[in-house]
């Protein structure tokens, strides 16, 4: 996919921006000229993602900040540094943290269900909020907020009872968001991928992968940079007439 710079002066937040699916978001938005801050709990991670992103744009500059997206205080501390270090808010934000503690229903330990949820659901929460708040309070006008679901919160997955949760419960947190915040101009959207080849998915077993490409009617595992490419047209003006919607990247995994 050619470059573009559709995001030259878009000061972009990337929460777990040493990821997979963050780093390549953080590449691409670096691309179109977006000056990125990539925030994850892994301060390695997120160091190697800033090594790796373009530089040179005008007025472009990027930052890595280390954050618990689950902690009220970290996040309030994320957002603060962002405008002490840019003097602005993020107008864009991409919420692309993620984990999983995968076990059956039967087996399912409450810790491992809180954990994903405060994590996945809640960290979605206090980043989209914190932003917003900030978007608001300094008048901008307009914002892009891009939260990364799962096509397996709409479909369920055997094992996944916490993750599948989490990941409906993000929708419905951008849907109420959208709603609230379209009268700011700030727009709500999620990308929902299937299975993307990511540190997260090395840990599935090989056997459950080549079933999982079976599933897939264009046949193959995703890569990283195809969910970038959407959230880098959700944070467009390419999409400025769309806010509360879910866009499956998935290859058709789930279709229904
Ligand atoms: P990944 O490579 O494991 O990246 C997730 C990143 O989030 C990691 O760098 C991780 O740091 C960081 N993180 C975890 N907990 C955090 C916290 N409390 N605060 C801040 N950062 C935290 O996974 P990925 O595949 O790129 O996933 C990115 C997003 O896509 C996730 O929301 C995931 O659920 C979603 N997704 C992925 C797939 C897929 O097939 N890969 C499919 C659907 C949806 P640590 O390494 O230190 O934990």
């Amino acid at each position: 996919m050619a470059a573009a710079a559709r995001l030259v002066s878009r000061l972009t937040l990337v929460t777990g921006g040493g990821g997979g699916i963050g780093r390549a978001v953080c590449q691409r938005f670096a691309s179109e000229g977006a000056s990125v801050v990539v925030a994850d709990a892994d301060q390695q991670s997120a160091t190697e993602t800033l090594g790796s992103l373009q530089t040179g744009g005008r007025g472009q500059g990027h930052m890595v900040a280390v954050v618990d997206v689950s902690s009220r205080d970290s996040v309030k501390k994320l957002v603060t540094s962002i405008q002490a270090h840019f003097f602005q808010p993020p107008l864009v934000c991409v919420n692309a943290a993620g984990i999983t503690q995968d076990d059956f229903l039967l087996n399912m330990e409450e810790e491992k269900f809180d954990r994903v949820v405060q994590v996945n659901l809640k960290g979605s929460f206090l980043v989209t909020q914190a932003v917003a708040q900030a978007l608001v309070a300094c008048g901008a006008s307009k914002g892009s907020i891009i939260t990364v679901g799962s096509i397996v919160g709409k479909a369920g997955n055997i094992g996944q009872v916490n993750y599948a949760a989490s990941k409906a419960g993000v929708e419905g947190l951008t849907k109420t968001a959208a709603k609230e915040l379209s009268r700011f101009g700030i727009r709500c959207n999620c990308v929902l991928p299937g299975f993307i080849s990511t540190p997260m998915t090395d840990r599935v077993p090989e056997k459950v992968i080549q079933k999982m490409k079976s599933l897939v009617p264009l046949g193959r595992i995703g890569e990283p940079a195809e969910v970038a490419d959407v959230c880098a047209f959700l944070a467009s003006d390419d999409s400025r007439y769309i806010t509360g919607a879910s866009v499956e990247v998935s290859g058709g995994l789930f279709i229904g």
